[in-house]
């Protein structure tokens, strides 16, 4: 074996263990910022919404969280026909995507209003509001929610049928 070949084998050798060694930091830090990231579909699970907050079925799908970059919060809500949030703040405001079907929403004293695929609702900070499905539609959307010192919304009371059906 001549020197060049050796000194290739070697160097290749050694690009081999950096790369090895590399490896699983780069995997622990995965919100570094000078890489891209790609969340792989299937990776961040779905989950229901707690009966304690939401009425109904209702489905979350995170899509991604708050970080020290953007200090918002996107996930996808999907309610069953009927299903609604109960009553809530928001600390920094929040902004919802209809993505399918049809929805309603409501700011405390103000009249219910239909939503649909395209309509963009603005919620801003400490305005008292509640969103869900229509009666006989689910509703799907995504909501993009600012949050401040780790906090995002602030629960209260359940919305009542009576408020759900007054329109
Ligand atoms: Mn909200």
């Amino acid at each position: 074996m001549n020197a060049l070949v050796k000194l290739i084998l070697c160097t290749t050798a050694l690009h081999a263990t950096l790369v090895a060694a590399a490896e699983p930091q780069a995997g622990a830090s995965a919100a570094s910022a000078s890489a891209q990231q790609i969340i792989r579909a299937g990776e961040q699970p779905s989950a229901a919404g707690p009966t304690e907050y939401f009425t109904g079925r209702v489905r979350i799908d995170p899509v991604w969280p708050a970080d020290e970059g953007i200090s918002a919060s996107g996930g996808l809500v999907t309610f069953e026909p009927g299903a609604r949030s109960a009553w809530h703040t928001h600390p920094a405001g929040q902004r919802l995507v209809v993505t399918s079907g049809v929805g309603l929403t409501q700011e405390w004293s103000k009249p219910v209003q239909l939503i649909r695929p395209g309509d963009v609702v603005w919620c801003p900070p400490g305005v008292k509001h509640w969103h869900g499905a229509a009666p006989d539609t689910a509703m799907t959307h995504l909501a993009v929610t600012g949050t401040v010192d780790g906090k995002n919304v602030t629960w209260m009371e359940k919305v009542s049928d009576e408020q759900y059906e007054a329109r």
